[in-house]
């Protein structure tokens, strides 16, 4: 039994599966989860003593790699002077104006307000609540194979985990909430119109991932987001981009930014959620918006959030230090690290003959196999998904640590440099061949 063997079986005696988040689990891709001592920049260590090469980031907020030293100076300089007041603090107006100018792109304004909250769950749950009280309406509509997170109304046909699990939604959500969310296929406007059409007055709002990011790598495609703008504001209901995973990951002003720079007429989101690098790893996420849109949120109006930890001074001071470090030059080093891998496994695949696409979105891509685009859920699961535990499991021999899912995006950071880049492409080979066999 190794090292990683016992920790995991004596985890499972505690926590449920051994884990505190079922992606942890290596559901799809078998054998035992890295169990993680420390990390530091491209870097991971498990409790064997064995370092990976990290393609997961935590899941994202790792952009600017692990323990930036001047992050964790600002998360230690913050601990010292407490860990949480329960009381409002500068820290967190600072954090908001960072974000609020981030989100100015153009001249164009995509947020004015922003309330803080612990994680990306929270911020789609109120940022549905919000579009229900603005609306007077109470149906959502999402899109298959995007993931919100896991409150009850939008696990309905959801990414993440679910995909990885082959689960159509939760057990435990009450029939009478599941049917108020209409669940449509991806990069269909068509489909969205026919949706208004057969609930004329019904749809509070649509929320989508700004990119797909949660089945795999789904961009939207060219002009979709905008147009799906038009068409939720043309139908009086709100729409709610969720930017947890891409938001400051693929540019400084998210996905939104990267669309919202040059577009013409502008479009802007009517909500925003944010998560991951917002906090820089620490439990930090937030909903923006127009302030006629948030200032419905209590004290001020009658919509109702709340949280003990919400705004926590640590978690702030880590979102802070990260936003001021994430600059020009760290994006550039993201998109082309990126870039060198996205290339390198393209060629790897391509030269064991194995069937695949790497599907991009800005920075963000992961690895279908099957041939052609992969516009939508059930394209990405119309693949040859047995291919990636062998795949997973030679990087890992190797010492790259990839996510242990098929469908899920792979996460670059700006730590990772010439070395961290060659380990992987060294890898890729013997992967691919891997995955050939399969
Ligand atoms: N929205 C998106 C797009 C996400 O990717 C995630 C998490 N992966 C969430 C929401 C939920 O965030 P959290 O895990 O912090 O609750």
């Amino acid at each position: 039994m190794t090292r990683n063997d016992e920790s995991a079986a004596r985890a499972r005696r505690v926590i449920p599966g051994g884990v505190n988040s079922p992606v942890r689990a290596f559901g799809s891709v078998g054998g035992t989860p890295l169990s993680i001592v420390s990390a530091q920049g491209a870097m991971v260590t498990d409790v064997e003593g064995r370092e990976y090469v990290d393609l997961v980031a935590s899941w994202g907020p790792a952009l600017l790699g692990h323990a930036h030293p001047d992050v964790v100076a600002a998360v230690q300089e913050a601990a010292a002077r407490g860990l949480s007041f329960g009381a409002s603090t500068p820290g967190e107006t600072e954090l908001a104006e960072a974000v609020v100018d981030r989100m100015q792109v153009g001249g164009v304004a995509g947020i004015e307000r922003l309330r803080l909250v612990s994680t990306g769950t929270e911020a789609t749950m109120t940022a549905i609540r919000l579009a229900r009280a603005a609306t007077g309406r109470d149906l959502v509509v999402k899109f298959a194979g995007h993931y919100h997170g896991h409150s009850d109304g939008l696990l309905a046909d959801a990414g993440s985990g679910l995909a990885t699990f082959a689960l159509p939604g939760s057990a435990g959500v009450p029939t009478v909430i599941a049917a108020q969310t209409l669940v449509l296929p991806y990069n269909d406007l068509d489909a969205v119109e026919a949706a208004f059409a057969a609930h004329p007055g019904r749809i509070a709002a649509v929320i989508t991932e700004a990119a797909g990011a949660n089945a795999g790598v789904l961009a939207p495609q060219p002009g979709f987001n905008a147009a799906l703008a038009r068409l939720v504001r043309d139908r009086g209901a709100l729409l709610i981009l969720d930017e947890v995973l891409t938001g400051f990951r693929v540019g400084p002003a998210g996905w939104w930014g990267l669309e919202a720079a040059g577009a013409e007429p502008a479009w802007v989101p009517d909500i925003v959620t944010f998560g991951k690098v917002i906090g820089g790893g620490m439990p930090l996420a937030a909903l923006g918006g127009r302030a006629e849109v948030l200032d419905l949120l209590a004290p001020l109006g009658p919509v109702y959030q709340a949280g003990t930890l919400s705004g926590n001074p640590v978690a702030v001071a880590a979102g802070i230090a990260t936003l001021r470090l994430a600059d020009a030059d760290v994006y550039a080093r993201v998109d082309a690290a990126a870039e060198a891998v996205a290339s390198a496994l393209h060629d790897a695949l391509e030269a064991a003959g194995v069937a695949h696409v790497v599907s991009r979105a800005g920075s963000l891509f992961s690895v279908a196999f099957r041939e052609g685009e992969v516009r939508n859920y059930d394209d990405a699961r119309d693949q040859q998904a047995w291919r990636y535990p062998p795949f997973f499991h030679a990087m890992r021999e190797a010492g790259v640590s990839l996510p242990p899912s098929v469908f899920e995006a792979w996460f670059l950071t700006a730590a990772h440099g010439d070395a961290a880049l060659e380990r992987i492409r060294a890898a890729l080979p013997a992967a691919a061949a891997a995955a050939a066999q399969a």
